[in-house]
């Protein structure tokens, strides 16, 4: 079984998916099986909730404020066990959730599954990518057209439904990029996080 909580860098992240609706050209999953302490990301079989919540039952969270859905695919390609896994998580301790997403989780469950996600998670990242919706295209290769102006809709709704909602990119894009997604990001007024590509 691969592994479903692992740590990096002194934050605890949760892996329940290997499912994703995009094909990022720059995708850890293509560089390796595994991340930080955890030698494999990939399940043969995707986890149940139960094993999710086995995993959970297992770790020692002392000294961890946030748990980071955030593994080998998109988290909320399995939403019902992000949102029970979630809630049983926070039962058990004063955890705070993170979601680190692609944002395409409305065009992917064909609904605005913002409500749901804001009884249990507490803050959004959401992978800006691109600046524009042809080099997004390029880059996240997703299954759908029009994902884009939808992930950015979905960074809108983000920002009303959560404590905090940032937009994300890495710092290999060209200059001139990552300065139109600063702008992007300022028009939005959502906060820009340029992360170190590692
Ligand atoms: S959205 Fe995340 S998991 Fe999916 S292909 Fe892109 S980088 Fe990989």
């Amino acid at each position: 079984m691969a592994d479903i909580l692992y740590t990096y860098k002194n934050q605890v992240y949760a892996n329940i998916t290997n499912r994703c609706d995009c094909s990022c050209t720059f995708c850890i999953r293509s560089h390796g099986d595994g991340v930080g302490e955890a030698e494999n990301l990939w399940f043969q079989k995707e986890p149940t909730l139960q094993e999710i919540k086995e995993a959970m039952d297992a770790f020692d969270f002392t000294g961890y404020e946030e748990l980071v859905y955030c593994g080998y695919g998109e988290p909320t390609c399995a939403l019902e066990n992000l949102l029970a896994s979630a809630t049983y998580i926070k039962e058990k301790h004063p955890i705070k959730i993170r979601l680190n997403t692609n944002g395409l989780a409305n065009l992917y469950h064909k609904r605005n599954i913002i409500p749901e996600l804001a009884k249990v998670v507490d803050s959004v990242s959401i992978s800006l990518n691109a600046p524009t919706a042809e080099k997004y295209q390029e880059v996240t290769r997703p299954q759908f057209a029009n994902a884009f102006p939808e992930m950015l809709s979905f960074a809108k709704l983000a920002k009303e439904a959560f404590g905090h909602t940032q937009l994300s990119i890495v710092d290999v894009l060209p200059k001139e990029e990552i300065e139109a997604c600063q702008k992007l990001a300022d028009e939005l007024g959502i906060y820009l996080r340029i992360r170190k590509y590692s």
